[in-house]
């Protein structure tokens, strides 16, 4: 047999790689993981606040959120998306007694959401799929939603969207709508940096079987997944929202924000991963614009395709999407008067020296074969950088 040195040493040493999933699960097994799980009590939810939101018919309203505590999310159990932190608000010997003494927490605490004409109900996970939420449960929140004439909007992966799981709902509730963790319109990416489990086909069969229905549909996109330049989230968070606009009711895009015991985490602690910068965020409006208001319109304009919300959490912050910290908090008040105006005049006069910088980054991005990109964090190990896909 020849022996020698390999000829490829880039791709490794011919070491079994890493699995991404094995990467994903470490941490929740960690002693802080466990014992933050068993710190809370199941019988209140793990939030409930309101903030103002926008009815389905473009009517202003408030919306109370009602984050509850559960068994996570199935997909979570077998494998998991390499951002997701949920599994720092979950557990899995929550009960269907539980569920409901938390939703009957959310509901004395907003008086039956009196003051609120939309409710929004979120399971870190699919409130309609059976396996983590019990039937019992996922029909009460429906029927007093609508008993109490409340605008619904729940979470789901794509797979419990059957119509038969939606002929059962809508016959319960025919006010709601459903919002989907998409993050990316494209299968290599759900596959190898988001580890989602799904793909693209999925979503494409999910909406058409929401459409059957006429329940509203609300797309996330996650903007600049892991191992991805500032170049590439750039251009994919515009080519994503072209590619879903047309089916979906509102688009909801999420620069990334780091949760504690993420890979992105890890990442991000070793410097392996700078969170978007808020000019590209900017940028990405200012691309997409056209799609959303294709007669050069604003919010609420009858050539409106879909809504467009843009809401960088932890925006300005080291885990969030930021810029230079100087100009900050400026650029994030001008993406969230977007989001409700739907006017592109809300970037005017936006200026600092790290623009520069910025687009400088995504110039050489373009033009140099580095696929994690060259943000200034990016300081970690120059050969493991080399070596990544
Ligand atoms: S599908 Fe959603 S809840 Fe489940 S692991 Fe992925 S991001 Fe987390
Ligand atoms: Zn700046």
């Amino acid at each position: 047999m020849m022996s020698g040195p390999k000829s490829l040493t880039l791709v490794g040493e011919g070491k079994k790689g890493a699995r991404i999933h094995d990467l994903v699960k470490a941490p929740a097994n960690t002693p802080w993981a466990r014992a933050r799980q068993q710190s809370w009590d199941a019988n209140e939810p793990a939030t409930v606040y309101y903030t103002p939101e926008t009815l389905a018919d473009g009517t202003p309203c408030s919306a109370v959120t009602v984050i509850l505590r559960t068994k996570g999310c199935h997909w979570w159990w077998s494998s998991g998306c390499t951002f997701c932190g949920y599994f720092n608000d979950t557990r899995d010997d929550v009960t269907n007694e539980d569920l409901h003494a938390q939703w009957a927490y959310a509901k004395e605490k907003y008086d039956d959401f009196k003051d609120h004409a939309m409710v929004k109900v979120y399971t870190s996970g699919s409130l309609l799929e059976d396996r983590e939420i019990p039937v019992e449960f996922q029909e009460t929140v429906l029927r007093d939603c609508h008993d109490l004439g409340k605008e619904l909007i729940v979470e789901s992966r794509c797979e419990q969207l059957t119509e038969e799981k939606l002929a059962w709902a809508s016959k319960i509730n025919q006010s709601f709508a459903v919002a989907v963790g998409l993050e990316a319109y494209d299968d290599e990416v759900l596959r190898f940096h988001v580890n989602k489990g799904f793909t693209t086909k999925s979503w494409d069969r999910a909406v058409e079987n929401l459409k059957k229905f006429n329940i509203r549909i609300k797309t996330y996109l996650m903007f600049k997944p892991p191992f991805m330049s500032e170049a590439d989230a750039l251009n994919h968070g515009v080519k994503w929202i072209e590619d879903v606009a047309e089916r979906s009711d509102e688009i909801s895009v999420n620069p990334m924000n780091i949760q504690r015991g993420t890979i992105i985490d890890r990442l991000h602690r070793n410097n392996e991963y700078r969170p978007p910068w808020l000019w590209s965020l900017v940028e990405m409006i200012r691309r997409v614009h056209p799609t959303i208001h294709p007669n050069g319109g604003k919010n609420g304009d009858a050539d409106q395709v879909c809504r467009l919300i843009i809401h960088p959490t932890a925006g300005g912050r080291v885990r969030g999407a930021h810029n230079c910290g100087s100009c900050d908090s400026a650029v994030v008040a001008a993406i969230e008067r977007y989001a409700v105006s739907g006017e592109l005049e809300e970037f005017e006069g936006l200026s600092c020296e790290c623009e520069a910088a910025w687009k400088e980054e995504i110039l050489l991005e373009q033009a140099l074969p580095v696929p994690l990109g060259i943000s200034k964090h990016r300081r970690g190990n120059l050969l493991n950088r080399l070596r990544s896909p």
